[in-house]
């Protein structure tokens, strides 16, 4: 008997080369079989997903969740019902003082996966900006104590390398978490910007597996040239460092993605979430596939940059429906047309696509609804932000108030048949 069986959506897992119309069982949290026209009275439960895209649950590669206690964290558990989003990396919210935090907090209660890239700085992001500005807050040792004592929850280390980051101390804060990352053999990310040290400077500590964030930042000079990959760009993709775009507030410019996409350099697509990018310019991570698409990227390379591809740069057992796998399961009414979608510059393009998440499965269980606190005082929102979360707020007391006679609960989580009731 199956737990779930989710009906004649179009399912497109890029891990196991699948578009097609199937039906998706999902049995004791796993995926049970992919295929056409699987028996319906094998189903506890069914959903009809006909019309509509099945995915696997998403991965976005670059958030900021150890919220509550961080200048930058967003709580996930608002925004993975409604977008998709099953496994949330953390990119170096947390540094050694404070990833036992971010285990407790976060990771440990929420329905879905939380992992890290552990800080190279102890203090992490809790402030706006400066963690590399006291090296004794870059204890290599510390550090990987830390993260070996959190294992699984660590997936790689991160660093930001910009010149306000590094503040006098220029490269060493690189070195230490190259050093880092080379002790617990998981993969660097280091974000760029304004330098510096500028990506030729970053460049030589990066080795295969390791990412460069912010990738279409129109505010790293090195990146492109007249349209075209530098030669630092185009060296470290040879050598296997992988692109991430991380959005964000001010990390993506569409000149940029589509000149390295125009050169076959195609990213991960991250959204870099954070509570100054989740009222936009991101907003989520649907939102930016559409931007990913409005660059170029077909829906397959799309999908494929916010599931396996990410799951694969970090390790992850996620990102695909293949039987055996965790039933992370995200369902989208996709609408075809010409979308507006903007990046961070000013500029503008049409998505081809644009996608509605209907709903999210973690393990096999739907994510139910829930609302967002208010923005923390520091995040100043304009009127127009305001009345749009407003809104958004309404919009999710309206499901929830959806959900709380019986008769609601048999529609979205239907009871066994009599007869298989005890
Ligand atoms: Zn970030």
């Amino acid at each position: 008997m199956w737990d779930l069986l989710l009906r004649g959506g179009r399912v497109v897992d890029p891990a196991s080369g699948r578009d097609e119309t199937a039906d998706v069982a999902v049995r004791a949290g796993r995926i049970a079989e992919v295929a056409a026209g699987l028996p319906r009275d094998r189903a506890a439960q069914e959903a009809d997903v006909r019309g509509k895209l099945v995915l696997p649950g998403l991965v976005d590669a670059h958030t900021h969740v150890l919220h509550s206690s961080t200048y930058w964290g967003v709580d996930p558990e608002p925004i993975a019902w409604r977008t998709g989003v099953t496994t949330w990396i953390d990119a170096g919210s947390a540094g050694a003082y404070g990833l036992d935090g971010l285990r407790r907090f976060v990771a440990e209660p929420a329905p879905f996966s939380v992992r890290s890239l552990i800080n190279v700085s102890g203090i992490g992001l809790v402030g706006r900006t400066g963690e590399h500005h006291v090296l004794e807050n870059l204890d290599v040792d510390a550090a990987a104590a830390v993260a070996a004592r959190h294992g699984d929850l660590v997936c790689g280390v991160k660093a930001r390398m910009d010149s306000q980051t590094v503040g006098v101390h220029g490269l060493e804060p690189l070195r230490r978490a190259a050093a880092l990352a080379k002790r617990l053999d998981k993969p660097l990310m280091v974000h760029i910007g304004y330098g510096p040290p500028h990506l030729a400077d970053i460049a030589p500590f990066l080795t295969e597996g390791d990412i460069v964030t912010h990738c279409a930042t129109g505010v790293a000079a090195d990146l492109v040239v007249d349209g075209r990959p530098t030669d630092t760009l185009a060296r470290l993709r040879d050598s296997g460092v992988l692109l991430d775009l991380g959005h964000g507030s001010g990390a993506f410019d569409f000149d940029v993605l589509e000149a390295e996409l125009a050169a076959g350099i195609v990213p991960i697509i991250s959204t870099d979430l954070h509570i100054r990018s989740v009222y936009g310019p991101a907003f989520d991570l649907p939102i930016v596939m559409g931007k990913a698409m409005a660059a170029g990227m077909s829906l397959t390379d799309t999908v494929a940059a916010v599931t396996h591809r990410p799951a694969g740069a970090f390790g992850l057992p996620a990102g695909t429906l293949r039987p055996g796998a965790a039933a992370d399961i995200a369902v989208f009414e996709a609408r075809e047309g010409r979308f507006p979608v903007v990046d961070v510059h000013g500029g503008s393009r049409q998505a081809p696509l644009r996608l509605t998440n209907t709903a999210t499965y973690a393990g096999g269980r739907l994510l139910t609804p829930r609302a967002a606190e208010p923005p923390p005082v520091w995040v100043p929102l304009s009127a127009a932000q305001h009345r749009a979360e407003e809104q958004r707020h309404e919009q999710v007391r309206s499901a929830v108030r959806y959900l709380d006679r019986p008769e609601d609960f048999d529609e979205h989580f239907p009871r066994p048949a009599a007869e298989d009731r005890p």
